[in-house]
């Protein structure tokens, strides 16, 4: 079916904390579907019988309680284990990229967000037009997620220090949001809507 326009493939990512799923969310109201990899990784550990046979032989029962993903506990295992982090994401990214690539097929709008934290490693922004970066200073991404979680300074900060340097990755972006808590989020976005919109027709 022609809808006039190709079907961007649009990237979102940025270090834990960055405002990733806030600036979802405004894109949401905006009408664009998104697909929540980190949401969607967690559904396919709980429900994909091949890969809950895989996380239950590499870190045992502790994994699942009462079926659900014991995500606390597993946070304390890979966060301090860059080995077990590393053999968590050999699990769990495959399945996901090919979940959002099927996602993305017959999609019926302008354009589609995939919202990752990692899009960078693992090949996981494959395929992807363009990706945009949101980025916000550390001591803010710290309080927010203290904050969010719960956590301590040093519990974000080791989660912080096990990710990818933020302002690294912002440089393979091709656009950057910035939430700073000076400009504004929904202008960006718009501005950002608009653009695609045009992009994509
Ligand atoms: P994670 O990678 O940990 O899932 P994220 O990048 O998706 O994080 P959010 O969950 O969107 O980040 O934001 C982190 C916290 O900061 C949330 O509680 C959110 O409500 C808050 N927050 C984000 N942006 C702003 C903002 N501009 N003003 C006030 N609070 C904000």
């Amino acid at each position: 079916m022609n809808f006039g326009f190709f079907m961007l493939k649009i990237g979102l990512t940025g270090g834990i904390g960055s405002g990733k799923t806030t600036v979802a969310n405004i894109f949401k109201v905006l009408g664009i579907p998104v697909f929540d990899a980190d949401t969607v990784a967690k559904n396919l550990m709980e429900n994909d019988p091949v890969l809950k046979k895989k996380l239950l032989a590499q870190f045992g029962p502790l994994v699942f309680e009462h079926d659900k993903l014991n995500r606390k506990w597993l946070a304390g295992i890979v966060f301090n284990d860059p080995y077990q982090l590393e053999l968590l994401n050999a699990m769990v990214h495959p399945i996901t990229l090919s979940a959002a690539e099927n996602w993305f097929v017959g999609m019926d709008k302008p354009y589609g967000i995939k919202e990752a934290a990692l899009l960078f490693e693992a090949g996981a922004g494959a395929g992807l037009d363009y990706i945009i970066g949101v980025f916000a200073p550390q001591h803010i991404r710290i309080q927010r997620v203290m904050q969010r979680d719960g956590l301590n300074r040093e519990e974000v900060l080791s989660r912080i220090d096990r990710q990818a340097s933020d302002t690294i990755k912002m440089k393979l972006c091709d656009f950057v949001i910035l939430n700073d808590d000076q400009q504004l989020l929904t202008e960006q976005v718009l501005a950002l809507h608009h653009k695609f919109l045009e992009l994509a027709k």
